[in-house]
């Protein structure tokens, strides 16, 4: 079941509820239902910098990489 971050509008209060569906969560402080949801962190890989190119041990083999995704273009 997912869980997610509100924020309170009425007492700023911020936490972390597990929802079902059709549950409408209420806050702990204030028990307000008026809240907002926080957008979820999303987990990004570890950015490998802005080349395009892929990092391939193969990058010295030529096109016969398959691991690569320009490679088809030789092939
Ligand atoms: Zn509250």
């Amino acid at each position: 079941m997912p869980i997610y971050g509100y924020q309170c509008k009425k007492c700023s209060e911020t936490f972390e509820t597990l929802v079902r569906s059709g549950e409408q969560p209420t806050c702990p402080s204030c028990n307000s239902a008026e809240l907002e949801q926080q957008l979820s962190l999303i987990a990004s890989p570890a950015k490998g910098g802005d080349s395009d190119a892929p990092a391939c041990s193969n990058a010295g083999a030529g096109p016969a990489c398959a691991a690569c995704p320009g490679a088809s273009m030789f092939g």
